[in-house]
């Protein structure tokens, strides 16, 4: 029970660790947010992006996916796993489809207009999203990707919601 407990408490701690760790920012998070968000909100401040952002981060269910999907990232990136998947992740496979599933969990927490916002940022690649996906890093981002763009867009659902109930 206490072991649970400890591993409770290092989830968010990890996650955040190896979000860093990996080269991905809150700021850069909210980037993307911003992007999403500011032909809607007339005064978007970043501070608010960033605090949606912060929100999302602190959900269990968001926390499992990012070190889920790193975790694969990283294995693939030392050819520690089996074929075929060993080459379907760390060639990026296009019809492999479960990094977007698993991006689903995160887009999920805060409901439908998170599948549009998720749906368009991926098309558009911007900041961070169009640095994670350079195959020349030599890094294997497959699962990192649409983890950002996904906590991104649940970030932006986030935000809109709340602006809408302000009104
Ligand atoms: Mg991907």
């Amino acid at each position: 029970m206490k072991d649970e407990k400890k591993v409770i408490n290092m989830t968010e701690k990890t996650a955040r660790q190896w979000l860093h760790e990996r080269g991905v920012e809150v700021k850069d998070i909210a980037e993307l947010v911003y992007f999403l968000q500011e032909k809607y909100h007339q005064n978007l401040k970043m501070e608010e992006c960033i605090q949606n952002v912060e929100r999302v981060l602190s959900k269990r269910e968001v926390q499992n996916a990012i070190l889920t999907g790193i975790q694969l990232d990283i294995m693939a990136e030392k050819g520690m796993m089996e074929e075929p998947l060993q080459t379907i992740i760390a060639t990026d496979e296009g019809l492999y489809g479960i990094d977007e599933i698993l991006a689903f969990a995160i887009v999920n927490v805060y409901g439908s207009i998170g599948f549009t916002n998720y749906g368009y940022i991926d098309k558009q690649k911007p900041g961070i999203l169009k640095e994670l996906n350079d195959k020349s890093s030599g890094k294997c981002n497959t699962f990192l990707d649409d983890i950002v763009g996904a906590i991104a867009a649940a970030a932006s659902s986030r935000l809109a919601h709340r602006a809408a109930n302000a009104e």
